[in-house]
């Protein structure tokens, strides 16, 4: 039975049971968010100032220490992803590593992006080379990376930048295999990590081998092993 408490593509997404299952959030895995929405921002007469693993906390007016009221942050936000097609960058080598594993893999991308956006989501994906099917969730991934995870009787890998959604898949999925990955060099010396439960690569460049080795795909790249 389709539980009604997860996104309804979980069930009628057409997932082949006899492949591979790889599924990836957007922001910070295969979209710059963090650049994006600084710009964005910036464009408000705000600035971004990346001292800590937030991001409503980290915007200030100009001059000031302390930073804005969360409820502005929030309405920024809301207002980015309003924006069609969002104004952010794919991230270096992602549409090409996820290409490579397309060729053996069924790839699905899986965000908590406000649901009200998802037409300029998919836009985002199709124009910057990421032709992937969309689910749009909301809270810990896990549930949602389990239904998934169980239509195929491939091996499944999952990637994102948020320790807490890697943490729920391991508990609700754990033959899945999980892989930590932080777009922006920026955030990277602050985003918590758990690199003995979920191997982190920050580049695609070693990111994609890595999940090609783990799923036993041909396609590994070419510093693959
Ligand atoms: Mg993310």
């Amino acid at each position: 039975m389709a539980d009604p408490s997860l996104p309804p593509e979980v069930f009628t997404l057409a997932i082949p049971a006899d492949r591979p299952l790889v599924i990836v959030d957007v922001d910070e895995v295969v979209g710059m968010f963090m650049r994006g929405f600084e710009a964005f921002i910036v464009g408000h007469g705000l600035e971004m100032r990346i001292d800590r693993f937030a991001l409503f906390q980290n915007l200030y007016r100009p001059g000031e220490t302390t930073h804005v009221d969360v409820g502005q942050g929030r309405r920024l936000f809301d207002a980015f992803f309003e924006c069609d097609p969002h104004p952010m960058e794919v991230a270096p080598g992602a549409a090409a590593g996820l290409a490579a594993l397309a060729d053996e893999a069924t790839i699905v991308i899986l965000s908590n992006a406000p649901a009200a956006c998802r037409a300029a989501r998919g836009r985002w994906l199709a124009e910057n080379g990421l032709p992937y099917p969309l689910v749009i969730g909301a809270g810990p991934k896990g549930p949602t990376v389990a239904a998934l995870a169980a239509r195929t009787e491939g091996a499944a890998a999952f990637v994102d930048d948020l320790l807490p959604n890697l943490d729920s898949v391991e508990a609700e999925a754990p033959g899945v295999h999980r892989f930590q990955s932080v777009a922006d060099e920026r955030l990277r010396p602050f985003a918590p990590s758990a690199p003995d439960r979920h191997p982190r690569f920050d580049s695609w460049t070693d990111l994609a081998p890595a999940i090609a080795r783990a799923l036993k795909l041909r396609v590994d790249g070419p510093t693959g092993g």
